[in-house]
Formats: structure tokens, C-alpha cells, sequence
């Protein structure tokens, strides 16, 4: 019998918010647009009914936990949104002991943009493989049958790796002649917290307030390299860009080379560190002979 998960999550937060466990649910509720989803923020048992769970639940909830840390909340969490977050546990974000996790076995989310709601899943759940949650107090719904994929995930990657470096700065000078610098992409993200972003910082002055396409090329550089072996994949980075530029292909290709060089994905496990964000002492990083 195919479990009702919206039923599942309602009853959950109703008796977590009841007993007092949790002060908030951080889930979804329907968008104004009646067929979306968008992010619900529940604190009295009786609100509960507006929370739901379906396949146009594509935010990563992650990104709110942060903006409520200390409190005791209880997130409602699809698999790869568990993986954002253990990394912002084991970051010391997020204290792991006041957040409840009402992990969902991911059906996977289709794509769904300003009130329109496709039928084809996303491109990251056409290519996930790992469905269930990595953290959680509570689980709901079917367990999701991992099928072997047949493809290439990382095929869009080596696509663009096939080209010339010439042909590749091309590529991405045209993407990034578009961006309006507007931070929807960072903003989005359960992975960029910082209080001030480097990028806006004015002392010292990183980088400078132009939108000239240089400018733009170290923003994404940098944001890239920061979410190095701490991206997990979510795709909300490329979902809120209003201009579609398809930053998915830079954190592919920077989540299969750690993955390749160090055997790493982030959000696994909250006790392994990310290797770009770990220095140990003694290591020898064959710098200096
Ligand atoms: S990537 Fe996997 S866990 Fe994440 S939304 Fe898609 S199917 Fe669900
Ligand atoms: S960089 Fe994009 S895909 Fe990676 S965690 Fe952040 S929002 Fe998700
Ligand atoms: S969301 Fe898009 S336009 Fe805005 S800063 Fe990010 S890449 Fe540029």
C-alpha cells in the first residue's frame, strides 16, 4: 500500500508540536499560485493541516534551519536535502540535538517554475541514486527502489570537457555576461552562510561592485571553490537564477573531481569533514619542497 506522506508529516508535527519537543516545523505548504510549493513555518498545532509533501516540494529546507539555529525545530527533509543538512552540522551551524528531522523517502521533484508544473523529473532525480535520508528522527513514506541509472551522470560535465579551453572560456564568458550579480544563486544555497560574503565585502575590497564580466568570473570562481566538496547538489543555485544560467555543470564537475581525488561526498556523514575545509598540521601539501 503506498503510504500517504503529506498524512505521515501532519501527524508527525502535530504530536512533536503538541508534547512541546519542537517550537517550529520548517516544511511546505501550498504556494499562492495553487499548484506550487513553497517553504510553511509552522508553530501551533492546529496549523499543522497546511503542511504538504508532493513532487513540487523542490526547495532545500536546509537554508531556513540556519536562519532558526538555536531554536528546537523540526525540518521536513528529502534525501539530498539531509545530506545540506549533516555538512551544516558538522559545520557547527546547526546544533543536530535541537533539530528533528522528519526525513521523506524522496519520490524524487519535477520541474516546476512561476506556477508552472512540468511532468518530467528534475535533471539532479533523474541522476540521484541515493533516495532515502542520511540523518532523521522520523521517516515518511515507501522506501524508493535504487535503480541501477545506465547513464553517465557526470555526462553534461564531460561534455563540456571535451572542449578547448578556448572554447570553454567562451562558453562560460557568455553564461556569465549575463548575470545581474543579483546573489540569488548563493542566496538560495543551505551551503553560503556566511554572515558577510566575500564578494560584498568592502575592506578589504575583493572584488570589485562592477558587473563587468570579470567581476562576475570571480564570484562564481571563488562561490565555486567555497562550495568545493561541500556542495550537495540540490540545484536550487541553478533553479533561482532568474537568467538560467547553468551553474549545475561548475558544481558537477567540482563535486566529481573530489569525489574522484579524495572519495568524497558531502552529507554522508556528519563526522567526516570535507577535505577542502580540513587541515591537519602534519600534512605535507608539497608546498615550499
Ligand atoms: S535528488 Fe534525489 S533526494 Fe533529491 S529531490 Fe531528487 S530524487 Fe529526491
Ligand atoms: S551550490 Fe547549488 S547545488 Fe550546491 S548546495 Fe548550493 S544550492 Fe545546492
Ligand atoms: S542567480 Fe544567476 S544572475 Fe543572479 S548572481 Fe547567480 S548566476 Fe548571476
Amino acid at each position: 500500500m503506498t503510504v500517504n506522506i503529506t498524512e505521515q508529516i501532519q501527524e508527525k508535527a502535530r504530536e512533536i508540536l503538541s508534547s512541546g519537543q519542537v517550537e517550529l516545523i520548517i516544511g511546505y505548504q501550498r504556494a499562492s499560485d495553487g499548484v506550487t510549493a513553497r517553504p510553511a513555518f509552522i508553530r501551533k498545532a492546529e496549523n499543522v493541516a497546511k503542511l504538504i509533501f508532493d513532487q513540487t516540494c523542490t526547495h532545500n529546507l536546509a537554508k531556513y534551519a540556519i536562519e532558526h539555529r538555536g531554536k528546537s525545530m523540526a525540518i521536513v527533509a528529502k534525501a539530498c536535502d539531509t545530506f545540506g543538512i549533516n555538512v551544516l552540522i558538522q559545520e557547527n551551524q546547526i546544533i543536530r540535538e535541537k533539530t528533528y528531522v522528519i526525513g521523506v523517502n524522496c519520490p524524487g521533484v519535477v520541474e516546476v517554475s512561476f506556477g508552472q508544473v512540468g511532468d518530467k523529473l528534475q535533471y539532479r532525480c533523474q541522476i540521484c541514486q541515493e533516495h532515502a535520508p542520511a540523518v532523521y528522527d522520523y521517516v515518511a513514506g515507501d522506501p524508493v527502489e535504487e535503480k541501477p541509472l545506465g547513464f553517465d551522470p557526470y555526462i553534461k560535465v564531460k561534455v563540456l570537457e571535451a572542449l578547448s579551453q578556448e572554447e570553454r572560456i567562451a562558453f562560460w564568458e557568455k553564461h556569465f555576461e549575463r548575470c545581474i550579480r543579483c546573489y540569488a544563486c548563493r542566496n538560495a544555497c543551505p551551503q553560503c552562510y556566511c554572515t558577510e560574503c566575500v564578494v560584498e565585502q568592502i575592506d578589504p575590497d575583493w572584488v570589485g561592485i562592477p558587473i563587468q564580466v570579470p567581476e562576475k568570473q570571480i564570484f562564481h570562481v571563488i562561490r565555486a571553490f567555497h562550495l568545493a566538496g561541500r556542495c550537495i547538489g540540490c540545484n536550487e543555485c541553478e533553479r533561482s537564477c532568474p537568467v538560467g544560467i547553468p551553474l549545475s555543470l561548475m558544481n558537477m564537475k567540482f563535486s566529481q573531481d573530489v569525489e574522484d581525488q579524495f572519495g568524497y561526498k558531502p552529507g554522508r556523514d556528519p563526522e567526516v569533514c570535507a577535505p577542502l575545509a580540513t587541515y591537519q598540521p602534519d600534512e605535507n601539501l608539497g608546498i615550499g619542497g
